[in-house]
Parts: structure tokens; C-alpha cells; sequence
């Protein structure tokens, strides 16, 4: 069985930590721990429900010259990412073994995409066991009261997103809703890697993080895109495609959308929605998508 390096991640967190601007008392926790090296590391476990994988996708795409500074990086040296149905190496009856046998010790549950509720739940069905195909609400159902922490990954599982869109018959549930837990939500469509690996950082260093009203870190999404946009208090552009200039009036949800994108940006730095003259879609917000769009409220002839 692959050991994880424990003493490169808690390295990591406290790095993370301090970069972040959290209290001495955090990186004080993390340092005692990694000069103990007593923090064991929960395992997590990811389950891939109704979602297009693309927070997977993102995941993968990770690159940081802060360690983990890519997904190989993140997967061998970092976190015990117990099961995966996209990542993990194992398939069929020896990945839902070691799925199991995660399922026995501690664990952090990872759900990416919604829970469809609808049709008896049959509308997701993620493995199969002695012939039973075992249905996205019954894994959550198994496998949430147990969990040490629960992460909802993206949108889609923070609000429904997509897949939760009025215009859906499945009846996707968002993760809190389903399970009634206080599930961390971490939204994005996709959601950005960082976001991932920052909170996980936190609950390892026994700091579970502040969410703000819709259960996200605060660290991450406290102010609105707007507020921190290059192109504040720019001319408005009328059209698409005019450089430097505000998208407010082509439909740019920024100020309604909080995330640190304008800060952090995507793809190790190298732009962002609005940098790459987009509007920003609000894909962060409970909103998004059908708050904003006729389509999902079916209500397209
Ligand atoms: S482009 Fe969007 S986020 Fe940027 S200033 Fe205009 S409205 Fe705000
Ligand atoms: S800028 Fe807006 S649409 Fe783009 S990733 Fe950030 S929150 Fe999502």
C-alpha cells in the first residue's frame, strides 16, 4: 500500500497558512505537528455524482510552485486519495474494495456534482456490489454520517448547478440539503484546484474553516469578483471584445459573484475569465445557473 509523506504536506500547510494570512495560532498547531509528525492523515474519499467531472478535469490541472505543485505531486506525495473513480488506478471490484476498506478508518468524503433524488435515485448509479448497482444517494447515505469532514466540490454539489437546474427531472439535491450536514461547500464551475487543496490543508491542520452564510471558507469567496476587477470604474463596454473596459453592460455578474479569481487567477497564474475579456459568469454564486438563465427555468419556447 502507497505511504503518504506526511511531513511535505503538513510543510505545505503551514506554508499555506502563513501565505494566507491565518492566525499564529494555526501555523503554531501545524509546526507542532510537523515537528511531532503525530498528525495522521485521513484518508478521502471522492465520489463522482451527477457532474461533468470538470472539477476533476481542474483538479488534474493543478500548477503551483507551492507544494503540491501538480496533480502527480498532490496524488503520490500529499493526500491519501483513498478512491476516485477517475484518478484512482484500481477499477471495478478492487476499487470499491479499497473504497471499503477506506470506508472502515477515518475519512474526509469529497462529493463532486449533485444528488439526484428522483426515479429512486436511479438516475446516478456509481458502482455495482454483488450485483447491486448502488445509486449516488445510497453512497451518500452510507457513507456521510461517518465522514470526518464532508467537502462539496463545485456548484453542482454546493447548490445543484447545472444538474439541478428546474428544468432537470432528476431531482438533484445539493449536498447539505441531502445529507443535513454542514457540509463545506466549495463552489466553481469549475471549482478552482487551489480552493481544493487549501481546505483540505485546514481540516488536516485541525482548523476547520469559517464559512460565511452559503457555507463557503470565507478566506476564499469574501469579496465579490467586482470588488478586487482590474476593469472597476473602467468605460463600460457596449459590445464584446473591447479591451480593458468594464463588462458590466454585456452582462458580467461580477459584482454579484464572490470569489478571489481577480487575485489568484486560474491555470497557475497565467489569466482569468475577465482577463481573457469575459464576463465573469457567476459561477460561483447559488445562482448559477438557472438564477440568471430563462433556459434553466424551462421557460424557453
Ligand atoms: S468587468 Fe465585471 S467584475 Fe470587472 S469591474 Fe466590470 S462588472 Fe465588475
Ligand atoms: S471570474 Fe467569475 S465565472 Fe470566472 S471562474 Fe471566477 S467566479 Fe467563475
Amino acid at each position: 500500500m502507497r505511504t503518504v509523506d506526511r511531513r511535505k504536506f503538513l510543510k505545505y500547510c503551514v506554508n499555506s497558512a502563513a501565505a494566507l494570512g491565518l492566525s499564529q495560532s494555526v501555523v503554531g498547531r501545524l509546526q507542532v505537528a510537523l515537528a511531532a509528525d503525530a498528525v495522521g492523515l485521513p484518508a478521502v474519499i471522492w465520489l463522482a455524482c451527477s457532474n461533468c467531472t470538470g472539477c476533476t478535469v481542474s483538479l488534474a490541472n493543478r500548477i503551483s510552485t507551492d507544494h503540491p505543485t501538480d496533480i502527480a505531486d498532490l496524488l503520490v506525495n500529499t493526500i491519501d486519495l483513498a478512491y476516485h473513480p477517475n484518478l484512482m488506478g484500481a477499477a471495478g471490484d478492487l476499487a470499491v474494495d479499497t473504497l471499503y476498506s477506506a470506508a472502515n478508518g477515518q475519512y474526509v468524503l469529497a462529493i463532486e456534482g449533485g444528488i439526484p433524488t428522483a426515479f429512486g435515485g436511479n438516475a446516478c448509479m456509481l458502482w455495482t456490489d454483488d450485483g447491486h448497482d448502488v445509486t449516488a444517494m445510497e453512497a451518500v447515505q452510507v457513507l456521510a454520517p461517518n465522514a470526518l469532514a464532508i467537502l462539496s466540490i463545485g456548484t453542482c454539489a454546493a447548490y445543484g448547478g447545472i444538474p439541478g437546474g428546474p428544468a432537470s427531472p432528476t431531482g438533484v439535491m445539493d449536498v447539505r440539503t441531502f445529507t443535513g450536514r454542514p457540509a463545506i461547500n466549495i463552489p466553481g464551475c469549475p471549482v478552482h484546484p487551489d480552493w481544493v487543496v487549501w481546505t483540505i490543508a485546514q481540516l488536516l491542520a485541525g482548523n476547520p474553516p469559517a464559512l460565511d452564510s452559503e457555507g463557503r471558507p470565507t478566506a476564499l469567496y469574501a469579496r465579490s469578483v467586482h470588488d478586487r476587477c482590474p476593469r472597476k470604474g473602467t468605460q463600460e463596454a457596449s459590445t464584446f471584445a473591447e479591451q480593458g473596459r468594464c463588462l458590466k453592460a454585456v452582462g458580467c455578474k461580477g459584482p454579484e459573484t464572490r470569489s478571489d479569481c481577480p487575485t489568484r487567477l486560474w491555470n497557475g497564474g497565467a489569466n482569468w475569465c475577465i482577463g481573457a475579456n469575459s464576463t465573469c459568469i457567476g459561477c460561483t454564486s447559488s445562482k448559477f445557473p438557472h438564477g440568471w438563465s430563462s433556459f434553466y427555468k424551462g421557460q424557453v419556447v
